[in-house]
């Protein structure tokens, strides 16, 4: 009999932290990737479906990593100028949507562009400024052109010695990608996750409304929102000059560089944001904007075509694309924004 009332009792639980619309996530933060990950995710087993997407980050983070000695983009990186290497069709999956946004981009977005990355040192205990001759060599090795797939056979290579690929601009989105997957394949209706600035969102929140994702201010000390916007089933992924950077005789050095100089982007932008169905080709599309700076990288979203942005420039103006008018709510205390609404 006591069973009995017990299995009720938890039943009723259940219950009632459902009825009265308390629909409670599971919430976790993990460290991967050199961020911190947070997921909220609703429906039964979400706890186990928590679990399973960090310790699949982590296994991607093995593969993709360029800070540690193995792994796929090492072995890649590794083998440069001297043939194919087998990798995991993850890895592969990166490069080709790598290579889809520098072919749109012109280049703007590379992941050839790891020997530069080497070279500054931004992120890394001694970020240095490398002299114009370093940089006028390693910017000969930047081109996506020189990376070769062989899709059905798992296959890559890099066409010339002394090129790295860095896909640190790209994988993060892409593990925001396989995350909702793995939300989808577990029958969760209700999901988000953040990774360092990589948002991806599954459906509506339980209650039926969209999710409201907060825009940091760029020059925020704190971490806060300039600005929100409401989405479902998307991804929202801001690339910065906030988010990585060093200062040398008061210049700000950020990690994002243009491939064609070898120099952090100096576009006039603070920040870009993405927000499309692939988290993946969003991490790459805000890093390139942000290279390209404002009026090519509103040409740049426009071309791709299923996407929408929104641009902080450094005279603070928010240029907003056309599918996100009436949908950006500004949060700007002291003021010091101006919202512009592209056509
Ligand atoms: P984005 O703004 O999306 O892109 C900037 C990053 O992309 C740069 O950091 C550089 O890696 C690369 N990049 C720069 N310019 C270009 C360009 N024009 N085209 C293409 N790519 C460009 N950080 C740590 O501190 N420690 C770690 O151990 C660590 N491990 C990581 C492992 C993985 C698998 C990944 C994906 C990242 C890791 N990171 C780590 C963070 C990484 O070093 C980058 O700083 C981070 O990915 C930048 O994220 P972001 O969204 O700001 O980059
Ligand atoms: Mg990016």
């Amino acid at each position: 009999m006591r069973k009995i009332i017990h299995i009720l009792a938890i039943s009723m639980l259940l219950i009632l932290s459902t009825s009265c619309g308390q629909v409670k996530p599971y919430e976790t933060d993990a460290f991967a990737m050199g961020t911190v990950i947070s997921q909220e995710v609703y429906g039964s087993n979400s706890q186990k479906t928590s679990d399973e997407v960090i310790t699949k980050i982590k296994y991607l983070e093995t593969l993709l990593t360029i800070n540690a000695p193995d792994g796929d983009i090492n072995k890649l990186n590794g083998n440069a100028g001297k043939g194919y290497v087998e990798l995991n069709p993850g890895t592969v999956s990166v490069l080709q949507s790598a290579r889809k946004i520098s072919g749109l981009s012109g280049g703007a977005f590379d992941v050839t562009v790891g020997p530069v990355v080497k070279a500054w040192g931004i992120g890394t205990d001694n970020p240095q400024v490398p002299t114009e001759a370093t940089l006028k060599d390693l910017v000969s090795l930047i081109d996506y052109a020189d990376i070769h797939l062989d899709e059905a056979g798992n296959m890559a290579c890099l066409q010339r010695p002394g090129q790295i690929i860095d896909v640190g601009g790209i994988a993060k989105g892409y593990a925001g990608d396989v995350a909702k997957a793995i939300y989808q394949k577990n029958g969760h209706k209700s999901a988000f996750i953040n990774l360092g600035g990589n948002v991806v969102v599954l459906g509506h929140k339980p209650d039926g409304n969209a999710w409201n994702i907060g825009i940091q201010n760029p020059r925020s000390e704190t971490g806060e929102v300039v600005g929100a916007v409401q989405v479902t089933d998307k991804a929202v992924v801001t690339s910065g000059d906030y988010q990585r950077y060093f200062e040398k005789d008061g210049k700000r050095f950020c990690h994002i560089i243009d491939p064609q100089t070898g120099y952090p982007a100096e576009s006039g932008l603070m920040s870009v944001t993405i927000i499309a169905s692939s988290s993946a080709e969003a991490d790459g599309l805000s890093t390139a904007c942000f290279v390209l700076g404002l009026d090519k990288g509103l040409d740049l979203v426009k071309r791709y075509g299923q996407a929408e942005a929104i641009f902080i420039t450094t005279n603070k103006k928010i240029h907003l694309t056309k599918g996100l008018q009436g949908n950006f709510q500004l949060k700007d205390a002291n003021n010091e924004y101006t919202v512009i609404q592209e056509g």
